[in-house]
């Protein structure tokens, strides 16, 4: 085993991106890399609202996904402490630097599934199948996950009644064109939409929460500096402020500027690995910046819409949808994971 220990914790998009990105940049010699992390699997999040209509899952096997030197162990890490995590089981692991890449988890209302957390997706899943002719569904959130859940269910199962209720306009975050294109999809498929927030359950059958928002609690439990919101706090290197010897990445990272996102973990999961590797070798660490391209969102798998983007993220009115918008969507999916797999990526640099 080489002398220095890194771990990197969670296998998301910024964890496997990190970790096989120091696979590639340290010696094995040197340094050992071993990424915990609390399920066998890498998840692609963004197709959970897939798993819950039963139109494709989301899983694979974090070994196919990471480099052989990576050593996996699987477990939730209960404490980061000084130099060793703490596992739920009562295990430990050493560390001498540390990526923090614990991501999100979703937080949803009693009798309501949190479609962002795998296994309550599954549930949902389960739950959708045993629905019959004219139940019910009611999907909460009108951002993109909310858009691509009801979109996804209304397509897949025309029996039942997708109903779509949202606090804020629906696709806020999109160009107004693109904003009335999703609209218009929606309605094509059925989809009611009702400005508000929720109140419980009424007469749904299943109830989907799809406001993503919340994060793991680790960092907050082990004592590092966090936001409000339990986001770890990091310089402009991606270190945590209140520890050094710990980079952050990804959505449990407080970065500055940026939208929760595989296009933001991705690069931060690289920028973070390089950094450390850097660092390892007596270079200074580089700050972290990166630019917007834009957002899209799938409307079924027959639909999406691909919205450009000013660098600094505002929707500008270059957009596109209908079948090539899906197969766009479909590419991009496919590569945020095989760039995760081989820890090789690029991004443009933040607007000045
Ligand atoms: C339905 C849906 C659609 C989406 N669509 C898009 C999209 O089109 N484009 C886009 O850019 N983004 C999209 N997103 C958001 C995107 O999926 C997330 O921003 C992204 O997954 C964040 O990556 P991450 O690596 O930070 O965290 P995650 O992907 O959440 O990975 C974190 C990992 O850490 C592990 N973990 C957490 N706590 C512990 C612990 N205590 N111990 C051990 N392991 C732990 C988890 O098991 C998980 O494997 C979507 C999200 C959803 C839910």
């Amino acid at each position: 085993m080489g002398s220095t220990q890194i771990v990197v914790v969670g296998g998301g998009y910024a964890g496997c991106m990190a970790a096989n990105r120091l696979a590639r940049r340290t010696d094995r010699d040197d340094v050992s890399i071993t990424l915990v992390n609390a399920r066998p699997d890498f998840v692609e999040r963004v197709r959970l609202h897939q798993r819950v209509a039963g139109t494709g899952d989301a899983a694979t096997p974090l070994t196919d996904l990471l480099n052989p030197r990576i050593r996996v162990v699987i477990g939730a890490v209960d404490r980061i402490g000084d130099g060793e995590l703490s596992l739920s089981g009562g295990a430990t692991v050493p560390f001498d630097r540390l990526i923090y890449a614990a991501g999100g988890a979703p937080r949803a209302p009693e009798g309501t599934f949190a479609v962002g957390d795998p296994e309550q997706a599954g549930k949902a899943q389960q739950v959708l199948a045993g629905l019959g002719d004219g139940a019910r569904v009611t999907v909460v959130g009108g951002g993109l996950t909310g858009i691509e859940t009801a979109a996804e269910i209304a397509e897949t199962r025309p029996d039942v009644s997708v109903a779509m209720i949202s606090d804020g306009e629906v696709a806020a975050s999109l160009y107004p064109s693109a904003r009335r294109r999703v609209q218009r999809e929606l309605d094509r498929l059925g989809v009611t939409c009702e400005r508000g927030r929720y109140a419980g359950p009424g007469d749904a059958d299943l109830v989907l929460w799809a406001v993503a928002t919340d994060v793991s609690e680790l960092a907050a439990r082990s004592g590092l500096a966090v936001t409000e919101d339990g986001r770890v706090q990091v310089d402009e290197y991606l270190h945590s402020l209140s520890d050094p010897r710990i980079f952050a990445a990804g959505d449990g990272a407080a970065v500055p500027g940026q939208r929760l996102s595989c296009q933001t973990a991705l690069p931060q999961g690289a920028h973070a690995a390089a950094n450390l590797a850097r660092e390892l070798t007596g270079k200074p660490p580089r700050p972290y910046s990166m630019g917007y391209t834009g957002q899209n969102v799938s409307i079924g798998r027959r639909r999406a819409v691909i919205q450009s983007a000013r660098r600094d993220d505002t929707p500008i009115r270059v957009w596109f949808g209908g079948r090539a918008g899906a197969a766009v969507k479909e590419v991009v999916c496919r590569m945020a994971k095989t760039v995760a797999g081989t820890g090789r990526y690029a991004w443009l640099p933040a607007p000045r």
